[in-house]
């Protein structure tokens, strides 16, 4: 595929500006400085930089993001600003979403993707993929909450209790609750149904994939293939 091309379909704006940032100078392909806009290239494990910053050839783009507080799951925030906002341009570009959402206030793993059919499927309820919470409560936790939290609480508007898959303390102030859905504020919701309350939400893990230590709050990391089967 020619370079303008490439970067055209990586999201770096229409071909006539990726063409003007190759003739530039700005534009690295596996090493070597590229200026020559119609350059054919294999875009099988293809690495590139657009002004100093590294890029690899994605058809399409699987995403995580550690959410930090105060910012908002949608394209139009309301009080905060977007976590759209902590994403490179190209990728906004390419039309990337959040799968899911997670409160303005609620911290950790959020995956985003410009997979339509990807995100369809694990926006689905069918999607039972167990979502790990860190929770950490006003009051101290006890056996009698977690029973409760497992055996399935009662949510106003909910038709059938729900049910935690696992609720495990951790300290005094701090669980790990399991649940198969996303329901809207399900974990406070929960948590108040015994007579607790959230003071701190955190997203530690989907499916198989835990949100890596290394991953500070506001950074964005590519999916590889395993990772993608770990949520699947
Ligand atoms: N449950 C909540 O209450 N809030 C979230 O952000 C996610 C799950």
């Amino acid at each position: 595929m020619q370079l303008e091309r490439i970067l055209h379909s990586q999201g770096f704006g229409s071909r006539k500006i990726c063409r003007s940032m190759i003739r530039h100078g700005e534009v690295t392909v596996n090493g070597e400085l590229c200026d020559f806009p119609f350059t054919e290239f294999e875009t099988d494990n293809l690495h590139f930089t657009v002004r100093g910053v590294a890029w690899q050839f994605r058809t399409q783009a699987y995403l995580m993001l550690n959410k930090p507080a105060h910012y908002e799951c949608s394209h139009k925030p309301q009080h905060h600003p977007s976590i759209f906002s902590l994403l490179p341009a190209a990728l906004l570009e390419r039309g990337v979403q959040s799968i899911g959402r997670l409160d303005e206030d609620t911290t950790g793993l959020l995956l985003l993707s410009d997979d339509g059919q990807f995100i369809h499927r694990m926006s689905s309820p069918k999607w039972k993929v167990p979502k790990v919470y860190e929770v950490t409560t006003k009051h101290p936790l006890d056996q009698a909450q977690t029973t409760l939290l497992l055996n399935g609480v009662q949510l106003l508007d909910e038709p059938a209790p729900v049910a935690a898959l696992a609720a495990d303390i951790i300290s005094d102030h701090v669980l790990h609750l399991t649940l198969a859905e996303g329901k809207y504020h399900q974990v406070k919701r929960m948590l108040a149904a015994v007579s607790n309350r959230v003071e701190a939400l955190k997203r530690i893990r989907i499916g198989n994939l835990a949100l890596p230590d290394d991953l500070a709050e506001g950074e964005w990391r590519w999916l590889d293939a395993a990772m993608l089967e770990a949520v699947s």
